[in-house]
């Protein structure tokens, strides 16, 4: 999640917005839900890219009691509300079981269209640089400060907003890119990086909770900040030169929280931003959608 890679490619935007409130025929509703997802006569909801590396949002029917994603509890909100991440690897189909309170089922086949990456093959192996002991330790406990700070949940509506962009610029680096080294996969590239220069302010896409500020700069990710937006959602911004607020702030969407920079592992000014649903990674760009010219 941390290589720098690679110009912009063209990604389709996905419509983000609540779907109308229509429900179709059994029949021309079954092709409309293969091509959109939208609304079918079970009366579940789904809208956003049903397609890897997206983040679908869904409305689950009156007396649904329980929502699984192939065989794991989905949350659901108190208005039936819930969202679903498509990994960046997410097989070609997902399984959505909604159970009614009387006990019934009703499952709804996903079919994930494949996302399309950035693979770049080079002929040589990265020269590998062996780490100290001391190096190793540090970066287990990095990463375990990331993993307990993404199992803390918060009661925060964030992700039933549509995030903006927490900076406009140059899209310098591209979600799930790929560099193929001698034939050996190098890990992809986790999220969009946006090249502005040292000291630009970086605002929360989202209304959030602020679950990591690491005031000591991290070996690859810098001053690394997360921000929970609820529901299994969250944002990382990487590489940040200065972060302007501390665990357990409430944040909301376009504040300030921080600015670009080059800490940790990068090769120049730029913010990397991820985005997680509930460990599987997304991508924020076709999210944000088209950016405000302000380059
Ligand atoms: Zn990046």
């Amino acid at each position: 999640m941390i290589r720098v890679l690679l110009l912009a490619t063209a990604v389709p935007v996905a419509a983000w917005g609540m779907p109308p409130a229509l429900t179709l025929p059994a029949d021309t509703a079954t092709q409309a839900a293969r091509e959109t997802g939208g609304a079918r006569a079970d009366g579940l909801m789904l809208s956003g890219a049903v397609r890897q590396g997206g983040l679908v949002r869904g409305t689950a029917p009156a007396g649904t009691t329980a929502l699984t994603l192939d065989g794991e509890t989905l949350a659901m909100a108190p208005d039936g509300r819930f969202l679903i991440g498509l990994d960046r690897d997410a097989p070609p189909t997902a399984r959505l079981v909604a159970t009614r309170v009387d006990g019934t089922d009703s499952v709804r086949m996903l079919a994930v269209q494949p996302g399309t990456w950035r693979i770049q093959s080079l002929p040589t192996l990265p020269k590998a640089t062996p780490r100290t002991a001391e190096q190793i330790a540090r970066r287990a406990d990095e990463i375990a400060q990331i993993v307990a700070a993404r199992a803390t949940m918060h009661a925060t509506d964030g992700w039933r907003q549509t995030p903006v962009w927490p900076v406009t610029g140059r899209i310098s680096g591209v979600f799930g890119s790929q560099r193929i080294y001698a034939g050996e996969p190098g890990a992809y590239h986790g999220g969009v990086d946006i090249a502005r220069p040292t000291g630009t302010p970086v605002a929360s896409p989202l209304d959030g909770v602020v679950v990591l500020a690491a005031e000591v700069p991290f070996s690859l990710e810098g001053h690394l900040l997360l921000i929970d937006h609820g529901m299994g959602l969250g944002s990382a911004f990487l590489h940040l030169s200065r972060i302007d607020v501390r665990v357990g702030d409430r944040v909301t969407r376009g504040q300030p929280v921080g600015a670009i920079g080059a800490t940790g592992r990068a090769t120049g000014p730029h913010l990397h931003w991820a985005m997680t649903w509930n460990g599987r990674r997304i991508d924020p760009q076709p999210l944000a959608g088209a950016m405000a010219v302000n380059r």
